[in-house]
């Protein structure tokens, strides 16, 4: 059941006065549920809870965590077909991807679980004492990975499980060792709400301390900023958009004490068309963009929103066959009517810039909040001398800029602002030849992807899911894969310690059996 309150720590608490709905974009109709903004006094208490949760559950054994987080995956299952039912009224979503995106979120809180269980996350390092060095003896240090503090996590519109509550931000900071507050997504508060409870459940069977998670429901930027303010928060995940990532980024570094801020944002995930990938395959690729461009109805931030080529007449054969595809594909009710409207505005600004032209658009009466997807073209040179057109529009939304040749397909590329992903299409011997092309996207992206689509971000410990700026505030990181677990930790360095004091990572006897760089060997031996 759904009571539209805070989780404060353990305690369900609305004490605030401003209250709000989510929304069914499907029937354009709020939903049933009332839920309650947290108030200044929630808000502090959450933090304070948090904090002194942190004394405890940062020297909890990887062990224990482990137990914590199978336990949250298997709460999220027990909730069964209500939350499913709850995920696609909040979301407009199908019940196909609700259950993907609920058993993606599953086996993440799995991955990060066996990770902590193992416990190498923590890159023990041990350089022994040289007593006898000269001029100066050479003293014991020991260094090892330590979780931050209570960390805030924003929930994500447009993955209501896999990037909100229980998702990969929360999943990796309280594997990290760190409490997470939620800010809860208000399109999907309720869905928030139910695996909050699951998160809760978890928390008391598995015996972590009150404080260790706590969700607030917020439909102002109030509790939002509150949050990133607060003394007591050490860190912030964050996805969603340019301006809402970048606000929260500015907010954290003029703290008293900054803190880091890791925010997943735009991306237009541009896709170079190569000669021979147009000539041999154009059809394929073709049928490929036009599913991939409206898949989640264009709602991922790996939708590929550019795609360049080199004049010619397969160029043109490939943007018909696209604008084909395209018109054939159904339009999808989009997240939440703002989404909507800001897809509208968007696809219409780039629409009247001048020199681009309509390849497909869908003109027919749809239902409220339903995107009508739209592929636009524009050649090279307007394209770099207009930044209008570099912008992401989220949503079914896609433009073919037409270059006069390699050389301006690289300057366009490196005029180009960070991005999550970059696409090749082509064959082999191509790369060598469009050297020039491959490095300009090297630098631009966090992941390169040959001959295939953007969208679809696989987990795994491989995958770069992050970028240079907008496409995250950290291209050093990333939000998906064992490592996103880096963002939540720092180093601390023992030096001269006491065996017996050290955390289990770093005593001579290895008792976690994990692999460590001991004296710059790796080892799993005892010292
Ligand atoms: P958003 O506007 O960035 O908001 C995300 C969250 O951040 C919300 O919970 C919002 O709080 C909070 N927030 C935003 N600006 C803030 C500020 N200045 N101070 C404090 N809190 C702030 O994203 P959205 O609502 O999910 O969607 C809006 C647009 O973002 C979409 O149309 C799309 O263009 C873009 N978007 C992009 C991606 C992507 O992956 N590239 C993903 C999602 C959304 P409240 O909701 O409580 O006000």
């Amino acid at each position: 059941m759904i009571s539209g309150k805070n989780y404060v720590g353990n305690q369900a608490s609305a004490q605030g006065p401003i209250t709000f709905h989510s929304f069914d974009p499907k029937t354009n109709s709020e939903n049933p549920w009332l839920f309650y903004e947290a108030n200044d006094k929630e808000i502090d208490e959450a933090v304070k809870l948090a904090a002194e949760a942190f004394q405890i559950f940062q020297n909890i054994t990887g062990k224990k965590k482990a137990l914590f987080l199978r336990a949250i995956a298997d709460e999220m299952e027990a909730l069964g077909d209500d939350l499913i039912e709850v995920y696609m009224t909040e979301s407009g979503l199908p019940e196909g991807r609700a259950r993907g995106e609920r058993g993606r979120t599953m086996g993440q809180l799995r991955m990060f679980a066996d990770l902590v269980e193992k416990g190498e996350w923590v890159e023990a390092s041990v350089d022994t004492a040289l007593p006898d060095r000269t001029p100066i003896p050479k003293p014991d240090i020991r260094k090892m990975l330590h979780p931050l503090g209570p960390i805030v996590v924003f929930g994500s519109s447009n993955f209501p499980f896999a990037y909100s509550t229980a998702g990969g931000d929360t999943a990796s900071a309280l594997a990290a060792g760190c409490p997470v507050i939620v800010k809860s997504h208000p399109m999907h508060a309720g869905t928030g709400e139910l695996v909050a409870s699951a998160i809760l459940k978890s928390a008391k069977d598995t015996g972590m301390p009150n404080g260790v998670f706590s969700n607030l429901n917020s439909n102002s930027y109030h509790v939002g900023k509150a949050l990133v303010q607060h003394p007591g928060v050490k860190g912030v995940g964050f996805t969603g958009s340019i301006a809402g990532g970048t606000a929260l980024f500015k907010m954290a570094a003029e703290r008293e004490e900054p803190i880091p801020v890791f925010a997943e944002m735009g991306s237009i995930n541009p896709v170079v068309a190569l000669p021979s990938s147009l000539e041999k395959k154009g059809e394929y690729w073709a049928a490929q963009y036009a599913n991939s461009i409206t898949l989640g109805v264009g709602q991922f931030c790996t939708c590929p929103g550019l795609i360049l080529g080199l004049k010619s007449p397969s160029l043109d054969v490939f943007a018909e066959a696209l604008g084909n595809a395209l018109g054939q594909k159904e339009p999808g009710v989009m997240l939440h009517p703002n989404i909507y409207q800001n897809f509208k505005k968007g696809k219409e600004t780039l629409s009247a810039q001048t020199g681009t032209s309509v390849v497909a658009d869908i003109t027919e009466d749809v239902p409220p909040n339903v995107a009508q997807q739209r592929l636009l073209t524009v050649d090279g040179d307007t394209f770099l001398a207009n930044p209008t057109l570099h912008q992401e529009v989220f949503g079914p939304f896609s433009i073919i800029v037409q270059a006069d040749d390699a050389s301006e397909l690289e300057t366009i590329i490196r005029e180009l602002e960070g991005q999550l992903t970059g696409t090749i299409l082509g064959e082999e011997n191509e790369l060598k030849e469009h050297s020039g092309v491959v490095e300009a996207l090297k630098d631009r992206v966090g992941r390169l992807i040959f001959n295939g689509v953007p969208t679809g971000v696989e987990v795994c410990p491989s995958m770069v899911h992050g970028g240079p700026f907008p496409a995250s505030t950290d291209s050093r990181f990333t939000a998906v894969g064992i490592h996103a677990i880096k963002r939540w930790a720092r180093p601390v360095a023992y030096q001269s310690w006491p065996d017996n004091e050290l955390p289990d990572a770093l005593k001579n006897s290895n008792p976690l059996g994990i692999s460590r760089l001991i004296n710059g060997e790796t080892s799993d031996k005892p010292i």
